[in-house]
C-alpha cells in the first residue's frame, strides 16, 4: 500500500508535526498513516513521490489545502511579510516559465538577474535580531516544503533598527503549486 511504502521512506515520522507514526494504528484513527500532498492537489501538486509526505490523519486533515507550514509565526512581529508561498512562487521558475525562458534569451537574462541570483525581500522585521530569526525560520519552512537549499541573509534598511530578510535558493525544488482563487 502507498502509506506503507512512503512510510517506510520517511522512517514513520509525520512530516507535518514531526512526531512518530505508528503504523499499526487502527485505520481512520487520528493517528493513523496517512500519505499527505506537499502541494496539494486542488494546487496542481502531482501524485508522484516527491511530492508525498506521510502524515498523521488529524495532522492531514488539519491541513487541508492551506498551507499553514507557511504561514510566518507571531512571535517574530514582522513589519510586512507576503504569504510565504508566494514568494516561494516567484523564487522557483515553473515549469511554464521554464519553457518561456528558453523560448526568450534575452528574458531569461533579465529574470536570472533578479530573483534567482539576488533573492527575494521576503519579509521587514522590526530589529536584526528578528530579521534572523525569521530568515532561519522560513529557509527551513521553505526547504521542507519543496526541498531546495535555502540561505537567509538580513540587511539594514536605515530606518530604526528595521531589517530585510532576503531568500535565495540553490539545487531542485518542487514546484510550489499554482494559485487557488
Ligand atoms: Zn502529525
Amino acid at each position: 500500500m502507498k502509506a506503507q511504502h512512503i512510510g517506510e521512506r520517511d522512517e514513520w515520522t509525520c512530516w507535518l508535526c514531526g512526531h512518530r507514526v505508528d503504523p499499526h494504528a487502527p485505520a481512520g484513527s487520528p493517528s493513523s498513516p496517512t500519505v499527505d500532498h506537499v502541494v496539494p492537489r486542488s494546487r496542481g501538486g502531482s501524485n508522484d513521490d516527491t511530492n508525498l509526505r506521510l502524515a498523521h490523519r488529524r495532522c492531514n486533515g488539519r491541513r487541508g489545502n492551506h498551507l499553514p507550514e507557511l504561514d510566518w509565526p507571531d512571535e517574530f512581529g514582522l513589519l510586512d511579510a507576503p504569504p510565504l508561498w508566494r514568494s516561494l512562487r516567484h523564487l522557483i521558475p515553473s515549469e511554464s516559465g521554464r519553457k518561456a525562458r528558453r523560448r526568450s534569451k534575452r528574458r531569461a537574462a533579465r529574470k536570472r538577474s533578479t530573483a534567482a541570483d539576488q533573492g527575494l525581500v521576503v519579509a521587514l522585521a522590526p530589529t536584526a535580531e528578528t530579521a534572523e530569526a525569521a530568515g532561519d525560520w522560513a529557509g527551513d519552512a521553505a526547504r521542507r516544503f519543496v526541498g531546495g537549499t535555502w540561505t537567509a541573509t538580513t540587511e539594514a534598511t536605515g530606518v530604526g533598527d528595521c531589517h530585510v530578510v532576503r531568500l535565495t535558493v540553490d539545487g531542485p525544488t518542487l514546484d510550489p503549486g499554482r494559485p487557488v482563487d
